[in-house]
């Protein structure tokens, strides 16, 4: 068997005829000649048999490994005139456009980022995490579900910061399919809008139920003309309980800073290390953590008060309750915070007061607060994996791609392999 065929069975890259093999120091080296005669926009997909002009365009795409070889794949492409697009190089079916690596290569990557950390992906493939961002990207814009948008009834919105400082994504779920549908840097009012301009006056008003956290900023836009105006407002348990989680940690930071300041540092020190033990659930504690909890419990007091007021708050929504049943234990959760003489428990008994229609809306249309924890957690993984992308374009494909309705699959699971004669 020739190399040259040996290589076109190897590499098994649409379109092409391998030409030539070379083995350079660290890389092997294959030249490809396209089979087709016309030349194609890369953008659009447009093909004629006339070139634009006869200068050729030396191109190159790293393509999967062979072994511990880099592979790279050249070529010489021709240049045509698209109507659309003007003078362009044309495109090559093993490739997107634009790209300096193969289909193949990108869906390696695409698949590796949903699954493993910035140091194995870079340090396995050898690209750059820059790089990583750029290819994700591109295989998001190619391969998310184009219908994603359609049959939106019941969603969720959310902010998440994807980088230290206060740089946020907004991220709108389809909660019947469990999938982030639709995201945009940013997390005010302007934000959700881009998300009902781009859905339409006609799908957005199928919603009929939108689930988010108490701030005003997405309420604002959903109740705008044109939005969603007649959805009902929905406040998830998974907001709901994180007000409680948010007060036991001002708690625990208060009492550590008070034991400090009265000279007990011993004590002091164990309530900083307690951060843990008292914000997980409790099936999730670690020996450690567990005994931790118990000395708390021990000395009583205002952490162990708060630390139950929490229990409480999670447990109403960790059963399946009727609208009914929620109503009467939240009446009860908000009465006990009142007389906790916890100061930002009565603050979140008030706000659970205030905003009750919503989070009894959301108990009522079963938004499962499992669903929507899991949701989140998966997330905001995916998000600390990616905290050190450059942009909010790169972060916001590592969600869509992990948490978005879209196919991934390895280059071996792809259509198979050609039959050869
Ligand atoms: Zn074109």
């Amino acid at each position: 068997m020739r190399v040259t065929t040996a290589f076109n069975r190897l590499l098994d890259l649409d379109g092409v005829n391998v030409t030539r093999v070379e083995f350079e120091p660290d890389a092997v080296v294959v030249t490809v000649a396209l089979r087709r005669r016309r030349l194609i926009c890369p953008e659009c997909g447009w093909s004629t048999r006339g070139r634009y002009d006869g200068r050729p365009v030396d191109s190159l795409w790293r393509h999967l490994d062979l072994g511990r070889w880099r592979l790279e794949v050249h070529a010489r492409l021709r240049r045509l005139w698209c109507p659309t697009h003007g003078a362009r190089t044309e495109g090559v079916p093993f490739a997107r456009p634009g790209s300096g690596f193969t289909t193949d290569f990108e869906s390696l990557v695409a698949w590796l980022a949903t699954r493993t950390d910035k140091t194995a992906i870079t340090r396995l493939v050898r690209v750059t995490w820059r790089t990583v961002g750029a290819i994700i990207e591109r295989v998001v814009a190619d391969e998310l579900d184009p219908g994603r948008l359609d049959n939106l009834f019941v969603i969720g919105v959310d902010e998440i910061s994807w980088r230290k400082h206060h740089k946020y994504l907004t991220l709108v779920a389809n909660h019947q399919t469990g999938k982030i549908v639709w995201g945009a840097e940013g997390k005010n009012a302007a934000t959700f809008d881009g998300f009902f301009n781009e859905l339409g006056k006609a799908r957005s008003a199928q919603i009929t139920a939108v689930s988010m956290d108490m701030a005003p900023a997405y309420a604002k836009s959903m109740l705008k003309e044109g939005h969603a105006p007649d959805a009902t407002i929905c406040y998830d348990p998974f907001h709901v309980v994180k007000l409680a989680t948010d007060a036991l940690e001002k708690v625990r930071r208060t009492h550590w800073r008070i034991l400090w300041d009265l000279g007990d540092k011993t004590t002091a020190r164990k309530f900083k290390g307690a951060r843990w033990a008292l914000l997980k659930n409790p099936e999730d504690l670690t020996d450690r953590q567990t005994e931790i909890l118990t000395q708390i419990r021990r000395n009583a007091g205002k952490l162990w008060r708060a630390y139950q007021l929490k229990e409480a708050l999670r447990a109403i929504f960790s059963h399946d309750v009727t609208k009914a049943e929620a109503d009467e234990l939240l009446r009860r959760w908000c009465s006990w915070a009142q007389r906790s003489r916890l100061e930002p428990f009565i603050t979140t008994g008030r706000t659970i007061r205030q905003h009750r229609t919503g989070i009894l809306a959301a108990i009522e249309l079963g938004i499962n607060n499992g669903r929507i924890e899991g949701l989140n957690n998966k997330v905001r993984l995916i998000v600390r994996r990616g905290y050190g992308f450059h942009t909010a374009q790169a972060a916001l494909a590592l969600v869509m791609l992990s948490c978005g309705p879209i196919d991934l699959h390895l280059p071996h699971e792809r259509t198979p392999v050609r039959p050869h004669p």
